[in-house]
């Protein structure tokens, strides 16, 4: 029996696991006597449809992740966690360095800007806080809940902020109002959204994906500036960009 970690977090590490164990019990049997674990930092409340085995919480840096690689037998590992999730990438790559795992890791292409998208593109959440037009009164922060702290600045605007869980108790926030959700988000709701709330301005980060592209169709269409956070670095390793992709280095690897 091998045995798979995937480093979760996202819609595609949720799909990944579902896929590897659907295809166990599938006629072709590609991927026999592999044991799926989900590790998930713990911040949200984990997903309903998550199969297989789950572990939650941090594993106590690149030295503790080092340790459960080894002390679980772990064989492979791969990193499918959101491209803005840089610390654990750079964890797992230097701990499957450490012990000599095979390591992949699965991040969905980023969206790319068409000719009628507005987008004011910038490094870090502190530039997208400055880079927000100041003829934007009302702003859709759609950045998540862990670094909404920054925008307490924006005392003289309004800002709509959706996470899937509330930020924690005592996080500054601008003034506005916080909407609990989880994607996929789909176009009509959307531009329902932005209309309702009169935005006039969105902040989000360059995550990729469908789950949550629809607000960057509704922006292009209302003609709406978006401040688009820019990735950081991966490190350095094999790379695919979807679950197909991950099955067939899975496959490689079992033969
Ligand atoms: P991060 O800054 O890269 O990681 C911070 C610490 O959280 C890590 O050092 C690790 O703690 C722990 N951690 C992160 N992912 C983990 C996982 N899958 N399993 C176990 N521990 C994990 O990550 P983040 O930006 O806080 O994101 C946390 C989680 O939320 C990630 O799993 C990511 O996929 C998901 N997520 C992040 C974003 C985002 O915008 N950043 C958006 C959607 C989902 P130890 O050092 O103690 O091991």
């Amino acid at each position: 029996m091998k045995r798979l970690l995937i480093l979760g977090g996202t819609g595609d590490a949720v799909k990944l696991a579902s896929l590897v164990i659907l295809l166990q019990r599938g006629f072709a049997n590609d991927l026999p006597g592999l044991v799926v674990i989900t590790s998930l930092a713990g911040r949200t409340s984990a997903p309903k449809n998550l199969v297989g085995d789950v572990r939650i919480g941090g594993f106590g840096g690149e030295a503790g992740l080092v340790r459960y690689l080894q002390t679980e037998q772990i064989d492979l590992l791969i990193d499918a966690t959101h491209p803005f999730a840089a610390q654990i990438s750079q964890n797992a790559a230097s701990a499957a360095t450490h012990v000599g795992m095979p390591r992949l890791m699965l991040i969905r292409p980023e969206w790319r800007r068409s000719p009628e998208d507005n987008w004011i593109e910038v490094e870090s959440i502190e530039e997208a806080v400055q880079a927000i037009p100041a003829s934007a009164e009302r702003i859709f922060v759609t950045i998540g809940r862990q670094q909404l702290a920054p925008f307490a600045s924006l005392t003289a605007k309004w800002c709509l902020m959706r996470s899937i869980d509330p930020p924690d108790l005592g996080i500054p926030l601008p003034p506005g109002k916080l909407l609990l959700d989880r994607g996929p988000f789909n176009l009509e709701g959307e531009r329902e959204l932005l209309r309702e709330y009169q935005i006039q301005a969105i902040v989000s980060k360059n995550s990729g994906g469908d789950a949550t592209y629809a607000k960057i169709i509704a922006a292009r269409e209302l003609g709406l500036p978006v401040v688009m956070i820019q990735r950081p670095i991966v490190p350095d390793g094999e790379i695919v960009t979807d679950v197909a992709g991950a099955i067939e280095w899975l496959i490689d690897r079992l033969e």
